[in-house]
């Protein structure tokens, strides 16, 4: 049975037109070929239980996949993540948009793997990056989409403009007049016009956990929407900058179309504005954010919920003909992704029970850092009653922990546990907190196993110090 499925309906797909994009032509026809892959049986999450034939055990599989035997091969603790799964979500915000101009830029900063990177590159999908590092990142796993790249961030240096203007992306998400000032003093020393979108802060309250909401005046992002008028005008004389868009994201894990209409409203507004300014605006970045069911409830319909989203956004547009720009990033990778842990000790303080594993807080930091709620299953689950635990990792921290009092079904010493919906904003956050290698991951594309990035050793740490002994 599948783990938190939902029926994903198979929708037919009309010829798609195709967007212009600063010179380079994306066609929607690609798209429609993933899509047609993909649309059949697609469920919130990858992982099923299966019987095992070997050993008759029911065991958990993501497709062919024995989670275990991946355990035995590669070790623990592990990501692992569907690659099916990935195109299946690209593709079902490619199909919502159909017979619009419009191009997805996954947000990198989600799982910034270089293999995750080409797999989406390879399916027409652009790119929202943060940081230089980023761009570095797109530029290494897929250097035929830097024309499909949006760079946004509150904090962009000199030296990572002059990387973006020297790769010719697609686009600067601008967040502050100082920064547009430093893009055009960049892009004039290199001679190079500088697309921008101001990132407009639309002030709409979106429903999400504080520290990863983003659109209210009070937060460091964006610019307050009723200073862009100005600001677009101010740089019409300026003939090395471009107002190529206006873009916009009001957060993380929302699970509402309709804080996006609202934004998306405001968004409209001030490009008509600027329109009977003379200012012609090609795009709309919408941002990402679009939210993720961690309990997958079986009402979880990933695509419904993509095409309310979808639907939100381009009526809040209604007749603007532009290129709609997207940045999901948890949407795609969240629920493709899982963490494979091996149980250490069970050990009880008490009336508490602690199942103690050997992935930590510095493998999967969202439990501390977000209160964030993980399902976690037994890879091969034993007979007996469910029993309430705490699931913790082996830091030093009281913050250590992955569930609490949660009911799970009995585990012993080695058995396997599985940390679902783990592929968004899991191993990006990873560090060597208490001194331990960062896990290996693998990532599952049909019957293939790659191993994408080998688990680190001690020399990948320490590295970096060596030198100073
Ligand atoms: N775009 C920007 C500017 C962001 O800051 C973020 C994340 O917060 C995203 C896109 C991706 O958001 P999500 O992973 O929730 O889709």
């Amino acid at each position: 049975m599948p783990i938190g499925s939902a029926q994903v309906r198979s929708q037919s797909v009309p010829d798609a037109p195709s967007a212009r994009l600063k010179g380079r032509t994306y066609s929607g026809i690609s798209q429609a070929k993933s899509l047609s892959k993909s649309s059949s049986n697609s469920s919130a999450r990858p992982f099923a239980y299966r019987e095992a034939k070997a050993t008759k055990n029911t065991s958990l599989y993501c497709g062919k996949h024995s989670l275990a035997a991946l355990a035995k091969r590669y070790g623990t603790p592990l990501y692992i993540y569907s690659a099916d799964q990935i195109l299946e979500r690209l593709a079902l915000f490619q199909e919502a948009l159909i017979g619009r101009s419009h191009l997805v830029c996954y947000a990198v900063k989600a799982n910034s793997a270089l293999a995750i990177l080409k797999l989406l590159a390879s399916e027409g999908a652009g790119f929202d990056i943060v940081s230089g590092g980023e761009l570095q990142r797109v530029l290494t796993a897929a250097p035929e989409a830097a024309g499909r790249v949006v760079f946004s961030g509150v904090g962009k240096t000199a030296e990572e403009i002059d990387q973006a203007l020297g790769a010719d992306i697609l686009a600067f998400n601008v967040e502050s007049e100082a920064e547009l000032t430093l893009l055009a003093s960049r892009a004039a020393k290199r001679k190079r016009k500088a697309r921008f979108a101001l990132r407009v802060n639309p002030d709409v309250f979106a429903e999400t956990h504080p520290y990863i909401s983003t659109g209210l005046r009070e937060h460091k992002f964006g610019i307050d929407i009723r200073q862009a008028r100005r600001i677009y005008n101010e740089a019409k004389g300026n003939r090395w900058l471009t107002a190529y868009g206006v873009s916009v994201h009001i957060g993380s894990q929302i699970r509402s179309a309709e804080p996006f209409g609202a934004a998306m409203e405001r968004v409209a507004k001030l490009v008509r504005e600027l329109a009977r300014d003379g200012i012609a605006i090609q795009s709309v970045d919408a941002g990402g954010g679009l939210g993720i069911d961690y309990h997958a409830a079986p009402s979880f319909d990933p695509a419904a919920k993509v095409q309310e989203y979808a639907a939100a956004l381009t009526t809040a547009l209604g007749d603007l003909n532009l290129t709609l720009l997207l940045e999901p990033g948890r949407f795609l990778v969240a629920q493709a992704g899982a963490l494979l842990a091996r149980v250490l000790y069970v050990k009880h303080n008490g009336k508490k029970t602690f199942v103690v594993t050997d992935t930590g807080m510095n493998d999967l930091i969202r439990p501390a850092l977000y209160q964030a709620y993980h399902e976690i299953v037994p890879v091969t689950p034993r007979g007996g009653r469910a029993t309430v635990v705490d699931i913790v990792g082996p830091v030093c921290e009281t913050g250590d922990f992955f569930a609490r009092d949660r009911k799970i079904k009995p585990v012993e010493p080695g058995d396997l546990v599985a940390i679902l919906d783990a592929g968004a904003y899991g191993m990006v956050q990873t560090s060597n907190y208490n001194t331990r290698p960062r896990p290996a991951e693998v990532l599952l594309h049909g019957p293939d196993a790659t191993l994408i990035r080998r688990r680190e050793t001690m020399a990948d740490l320490l590295g970096p110090e060596l030198a100073a002994l």
